[in-house]
């Protein structure tokens, strides 16, 4: 049950998190830096204390980590700064000698197919969609085929492929091939507030200057070995050679066909889920526009949890994940432009503690909890005067998270109470909220998720939940946490943490 984590390292750290180069280092296969990587530095429970002796297992109830996620487009986020400006360099340089020895496959051909290709889907004409494709690359057009499939059985409007960034030309046979960066522009027509890009690499093929193009290879960006990647690819469309789609008002559950009747099963929770979600929004007051509906799939078990909109080095040890898809343009934007258009949620329906051993009340709890961070997630911002994004308190992500999942009820109703009253009795009660750096601790992340809770649910205690809802969503629109304290509850950080304590100890006692 993730989102992302804060995406700025603590003072001093040293890292990829400073201002993006000017001349990005050559790096990958393009001489630009490779799109989307995550921070090199030890995830957080690499910093925790070692866990202390005991009998309290890893249950399923937390669903930790996922953490991941918006690090990870943090650092797209400085990578794509790069890689426009090194585009904007070959171009100039390229205008003063283009023609066919520097050039050998011109943009406008890789363009004018791009908007064919584009047309054959608007047009439903499945035989130009895949006829780029080169046939004697073993299973392309299979894939291509399905993909035309997948794709003309979604709801999708705003659709185009449109060239991002080319590499260096290499001589092949009599001609020449160049890998493309191509963005999947699309929109959920229904669902989504705006169009997102998603990005696929292609290898494309000259053989002699007049001959057309053929596409030879397809699939994601690279990503880096040994860090986990969110590109967005394999998205359900590209992961699933035959999807099905189950809509409600407000959700569309896009799944493997083999899961058709989970999805069956699970859409009407879904979508009491999202109605309650979107409830509280709009109580909530915070005036910002709200998605119309979520777009969830359902896979089976961790591994592929890992591995739809992303790839994990490690399995996943949670049981869902939001992940934030960036909007259209995203490479051209500016330090105040927006960095997420879209969430999708994935949820493991194999999941012993929510699913195969689970209540309709907890998958229920699961969904509210995803989807919340689907609905605020939205006003996601980078830090002021920077391409990064802004730091976030994770018990404030989580927390938040788990009240709407916990339907707006007391948090002291949480399936997490029994045991994390258990933690106190045996470590005593904590000194501050849990921060990002001890957030995974091995045996205390269920724990954390209850604290962060708690400080929600003093939030709405003592100050109205409108009061609580403004001050997530200004904490995520990139204000410090020190600074929405003070501007929306008039007093500091120091103040609200010592009385969120106090209110603690006399509610656990
Ligand atoms: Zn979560």
């Amino acid at each position: 049950m993730t989102e992302g984590p804060p995406s700025v390292p603590p003072p001093g750290h040293p890292g990829p998190y400073g201002p993006p180069p000017a001349h990005p280092a050559p790096a990958g296969p393009y001489g630009a830096p490779v799109p989307y990587g995550p921070p090199p530095y030890p995830p957080p429970g690499a910093y925790a204390p070692p866990p202390a002796p005991g009998r309290r297992s890893r249950r399923g109830l937390w669903i930790g980590l996922g953490a991941a996620v918006l690090a990870l487009f943090l650092c797209a986020a400085v990578s794509l700064v790069g890689l426009k400006s090194y585009l904007d360099e070959r171009n100039d340089a390229s205008a003063a000698a283009l023609d066919d020895r520097y050039n050998p496959i011109r943009q406008e051909k890789i363009e004018a197919l791009l908007a064919a290709h584009t047309k054959a889907l608007a047009e439903r004409n499945e035989k130009t969609f895949v006829a780029p494709f080169d046939p004697t690359t073993k299973g392309l057009v299979a894939e291509q085929t399905s993909l035309y499939r997948n794709l003309s059985v979604l709801p999708l409007a705003d659709v185009r492929f449109e060239y991002l960034t080319k590499g260096d030309f290499r001589p092949v046979g009599g001609g020449h091939e160049v890998d493309v960066t191509v963005a999947f522009v699309h929109r959920f027509d229904g669902f989504d507030l705006g169009p997102v890009e998603e990005w696929y690499r292609w290898t494309i093929v000259q053989t002699d200057k007049d001959a057309p193009l053929k596409v030879t290879h397809a699939g994601g960006v690279p990503a880096e070995r040994k860090r986990d990647a969110i590109t967005h690819y394999p998205a359900p469309w590209d992961k699933w050679r035959s999807i099905h789609v189950e809509r409600t008002p407000h959700t569309l559950l896009i799944v493997d066909s083999s899961l058709r009747a989970e999805a069956q099963r699970y859409a009407p929770i879904a979508e009491q889920a999202a109605v309650a979600d979107l409830a509280a929004w709009q109580a909530g007051g915070v005036g910002a526009p709200a998605p119309s509906g979520f777009v969830i799939s359902l896979v089976k078990g961790r591994a592929e949890l890992g591995s739809l909109y992303r790839t994990t080095k490690e399995t996943p040890t949670e049981s869902g994940v939001a992940i934030p898809v960036p909007p259209e343009g995203v490479l051209n934007s500016d330090e105040k432009g927006p960095v997420v258009g879209a969430t999708r949620v994935v949820v493991d329906v194999r999941d012993a503690y929510h699913f195969t051993r689970g209540t309709r009340e907890r998958q229920l709890n699961l969904f509210r909890h995803e989807i919340g961070h689907a609905l605020v997630g939205n006003l996601t911002a980078r830090a002021p005067g920077s391409h990064l994004l802004a730091e976030r308190e994770t018990w404030l992500v989580e927390g938040f998270a788990e009240y709407l999942g916990n339907g707006r009820k007391p948090w002291l109703t949480s399936e997490r109470t029994a045991d994390s009253r258990a933690v106190i009795r045996e470590i005593g009660l904590p000194y501050s909220l849990p921060g990002r750096l001890t957030w995974d601790q091995e045996g205390r992340v269920g724990y954390h998720y209850w604290l962060g809770h708690s400080a929600i649910g003093y939030l709405v205690e003592r100050y109205g939940e409108q009061k609580m809802f403004q001050l997530v969503a200004e904490h995520y629109r990139s204000r410090k946490i020190g600074e929405v304290t003070r501007d929306v509850l008039g007093v500091s950080y120091e103040e609200f943490e010592k009385g969120w304590l106090a209110y603690l100890k006399a509610k656990v006692r």
